[in-house]
């Protein structure tokens, strides 16, 4: 589904990426784990083109996306990303932010846009704030928002980018509970966080990344009970 193969990202000098692999099976949650500056976010912008890798590939169903002549914006309608910062549309409604995507990329007449509208913001627990303008809502809502605009371009492939660390505590459930729904579902999701718990219950896969590397990988009973890297115990150390 995901083959992602030596792939290696420069920032000038700065070698950000060295040689990362990764499989990611379709239904498969996989999280990655690590200190700051480590490459995570590098890593998933990388999966969906917002950067340019250096080197390597990048199989997202069958298409080399690393390669400059594949179709970016075929790619991005695939993938799906959900940010720390929830980069809404500020001056429009929640539906609006749903509806402008598909109904510009994806063809839909304003009636099937506003229907999918609904039905996604039912799935995020939004149905009442469908009229309301983004700015009225609580950071939580608005990243559950987020999310149902990345789900409106039904994407394969959900990439999150710790969608819950600029959250007041009280909003982070709410947000983790769409996203362990979406898991439950069969979305085939790569997650960036914080969120141990959420890791221990959703993760198939946890990845730790340290210096541009995976460094260690495993099941969450693996990598959180049994490490074996003592880069990964100090940083458990540092985090549990
Ligand atoms: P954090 O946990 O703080 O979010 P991270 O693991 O996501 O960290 P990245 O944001 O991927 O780390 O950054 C990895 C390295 O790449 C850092 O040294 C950073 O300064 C550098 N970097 C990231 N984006 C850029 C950019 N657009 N231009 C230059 N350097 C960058
Ligand atoms: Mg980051």
């Amino acid at each position: 589904k995901v083959q992602v193969t030596n792939l290696n990202k420069n920032f000038g000098t700065n070698h950000v990426l060295k040689n990362v692999n990764l499989d990611v099976q379709a239904n498969e949650v996989v999280v990655i784990i690590g200190p700051s500056g480590s490459g995570k976010s590098t890593f998933l912008r990388t999966l969906n083109r917002l950067e340019e890798p250096t080197s390597g590939s990048i199989i997202i169903d069958g298409v080399d996306i690393a390669t400059s002549n594949s179709n970016i914006n075929q790619v991005r309608e695939n993938v799906g990303m959900v940010f720390q910062h929830f980069n809404l549309f500020n001056n429009l409604s929640v539906a609006q932010n749903i509806m402008l995507a598909p109904q510009e990329l994806k063809k839909l007449n304003a009636q099937e846009a506003s229907e999918e509208a609904h039905r996604l913001l039912k799935t995020v627990g939004l149905e009442e704030k469908f009229d309301a303008p983004v700015q009225s809502l609580s950071g939580g809502q608005q990243q559950r928002v987020a999310i149902a605009r990345a789900l409106a371009m039904h994407p394969d492939l959900m990439l999150f980018d710790e969608p819950t660390s600029a959250l007041d505590p009280e909003m982070v459930g709410d947000v983790l509970q769409v996203m362990k729904k979406l898991a439950q579902q069969g979305m085939t999701m790569v997650v960036v966080t914080h969120e141990m718990g959420f890791a221990k219950e959703v993760a198939d896969r946890v990845l730790f990344f340290d210096d541009g590397q995976i460094l260690e990988e495993g099941t969450p009973t693996q990598i959180f009970n049994h490490p074996q890297n003592p880069r990964l115990q100090e940083f458990l150390n540092k985090i549990l």
